[in-house]
């Protein structure tokens, strides 16, 4: 995992999530991935797998805005189902009215 995107979860973890979500395997990292999508999230075996399009790699707003999305998906993995379900929205809503987004959207 890269070194700046580590250090960007965790501070986003501190900042914005109470510092709950997981702090170990979680796995991080810019993928080549189709030029429609910005990122993904994967949970497999007890890991957090995000990955990030490394397309947008020099465009910091556009991977942490990406960052915090799949950060919802680490927060609400387990709890349910639906891939952007009513736990993941409000999760986002909360960034959202907080401010998570200024600056980058
Ligand atoms: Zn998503």
């Amino acid at each position: 995992m890269s070194h700046i995107l580590k250090e960007q979860y965790r501070h986003y973890n501190r900042l914005w999530f109470n510092n709950k979500l997981p702090k170990r395997h979680v796995h991080i990292r810019f993928a080549k991935m189709p030029r429609q999508r910005l990122g993904d999230y994967q949970f497999t075996d007890g890991h957090y797998y995000i990955r990030l399009n490394r397309r947008t790699r020099f465009w910091p707003p556009v991977w942490r805005a990406t960052l915090l999305h799949e950060m919802g998906h680490v927060a609400t993995e387990g709890f349910e189902s639906e891939e952007h379900g009513p736990m993941w929205l409000e999760i986002m809503r909360r960034l959202l009215k907080n401010g998570a987004f200024n600056d980058l959207v």
